[in-house]
């Protein structure tokens, strides 16, 4: 017998390996952090300091979150209704101008709760660095209490050009190049660890100068590190691009040689024909965010033409004030149903969901050779899920079911690196109360200073007796 820090056995074990092997009554053991053995429960020959013996229940890879910005947990459902433009106009950048780093600590909180338990194991977080530069700091200081795995992104914009009013830029919150990176470095001095990497952003082609693009991309190619940015994400974009380049977002990044492995775009809802080429044959990651596209009607993204073109993509939700939830099981239903609706019913499956949640994800942003699927090597990273849930029944088409259901309260326990972040479907790092209240708090301070602290009811149609 081999020893093992611990086992999980007697569960139905989905690997999404390359075989997409499934063992019906399988194990994984774990030791120090990875994964040690995996496969069928009768072949386990690992003797295990601590045994988790699993029934009516399946064994996943973690979700990886492709996108989102955490800080955006207390600043849900103040900006529904907005289109894109005006939400940059009145909601983004007054937002940026009142979070400090105890408010994005809370809002990071509550969206890093909603992710761990819907089972996300990695979220890929961007959060501006300015005008309030400790602000993203409030945010990796709850991803790194979380013990979850993450990329977090400083956000930089840079361009004065505002001939569009849809990509323009609050002057307050430009930034230059030098001090963007300077604050990079720092942060990936103070927070980086095996867990927790700190990248740059250049939040879009239009938004940031050429130059802006072009330093990012070096320095994360010089670091060995990634970079991201939102890309091609709506009408308003695609067409500013046309009239300021001639040609697409994608293209536009493919003349400042800023495409690669290195760069995960986010949104990338237009991108033409020859840009989906570009994607694929650079190895750019891409993440898919179906429900924010809808919620701004940025158009259908074509995610069936990227998979065909070989890009490598992912799924994201976006923040909680875009989305609004952080329910990666809304997305991936989301990103089938969507295009069912382009191709007909016969397109897609549950399991190309979780294909795109897992694995894909990890290849977006280039760690599919440490998470993503079960695998000996591999960082234990992910989540046991209960079966005898009623959305989940018949039990002969879960993972059918744990999909189209679209319903993450069957995810009970989840590992990042081998420790257990949420048991039985508590939070182990957070107190649960704790984290909603602060962050209903932190909403308040803020909303008093943004003056949206009644907007609510000021915009609804009920009669409220206050
Ligand atoms: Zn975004």
């Amino acid at each position: 017998m081999r020893p093992a820090d611990l086992v999980l056995t007697g569960g139905t074990v989905v690997t999404m390996d390359a075989a997409r092997r499934v063992y019906q009554d399988g194990y994984v053991a774990i030791t120090n952090g990875r994964v040690v053995g995996v496969g069928a429960a009768r072949d386990c020959d690992f003797q295990a300091a601590v045994t988790r013996q699993l029934s009516d229940s399946a064994v996943l890879p973690g979700l990886v979150n492709g996108h989102t910005h955490l800080s955006n947990g207390i600043s849900r459902g103040l900006f529904d209704e907005l289109p894109l433009a005006d939400w940059v106009e009145r909601g983004m950048w007054p937002s940026l101008r009142a979070s400090r780093a105890d408010t994005a600590y809370e809002g990071a909180r509550v969206s890093l709760a909603e992710n761990l338990l819907n089972g996300v194991t990695t979220t890929v977080v961007g959060e501006f660095g300015s005008p309030n530069k400790d602000s993203i700091e409030g945010v990796l200081r709850a991803v790194t209490e979380s013990r979850s795995r993450s990329v977090v992104a400083r956000i930089s914009v840079d361009s004065a050009d505002d001939h569009d009013p849809s990509q323009a830029t609050a002057p307050d919150v430009r930034e230059s190049i030098d001090e963007a990176l300077s604050e990079v470095r720092r942060l990936r001095g103070i927070f980086g660890s095996d867990l927790v990497e700190v990248v740059p952003e250049a939040l879009g082609v239009l938004r940031c100068t050429p130059q802006m693009v072009r330093e990012f991309t070096a320095f994360a190619r010089a670091e060995g590190t990634r970079m991201t940015m939102h890309v091609a994400s709506s009408p308003d974009e695609r067409d500013e691009a046309l009239r300021r380049f001639g040609k697409g977002s994608i293209e536009r990044l493919a003349d400042l040689d800023a495409l690669g492995p290195h760069l995960l775009i986010a949104h990338c809802v237009w991108p033409n024909e020859n840009e989906r080429k570009l994607l694929a044959e650079s190895l750019t990651g891409v993440s898919h965010n179906p429900v924010a596209n809808l919620m701004y009607a940025s158009g259908l993204a074509p995610l069936a033409e990227m998979i065909d073109a070989g890009v490598r993509v992912g799924l994201g939700t976006d923040g909680a004030s875009t989305n609004n939830g952080q329910n990666m099981w809304e997305v991936m239903k989301s990103a089938i149903f969507l295009q069912k609706s382009r191709f007909g019913a016969a397109w897609g499956s549950a399991e190309l969901a979780l294909e795109l949640a897992t694995i894909g994800g990890a290849r977006a942003i280039g760690l599919d050779e440490q998470i993503g699927s079960l695998e000996v090597g591999k960082r234990a990273d992910l989540v046991v899920v209960d079966l005898l849930r009623p959305h989940l029944v018949p039990r002969s088409t879960w993972p059918s079911n744990l999909v189209y259901s679209g319903n993450p309260d069957a995810v009970r326990t989840v590992l990042v690196e081998g420790e257990v972040l949420v048991d039985e479907g508590r939070l182990t790092m957070w107190d649960h109360e704790e984290v909603v209240r602060g962050g209903d708090a932190a909403a308040e301070r803020m909303n008093v200073e943004t003056g949206l602290a009644h907007s609510y009811h000021g915009r609804s149609r009920w009669s409220w007796d206050d």
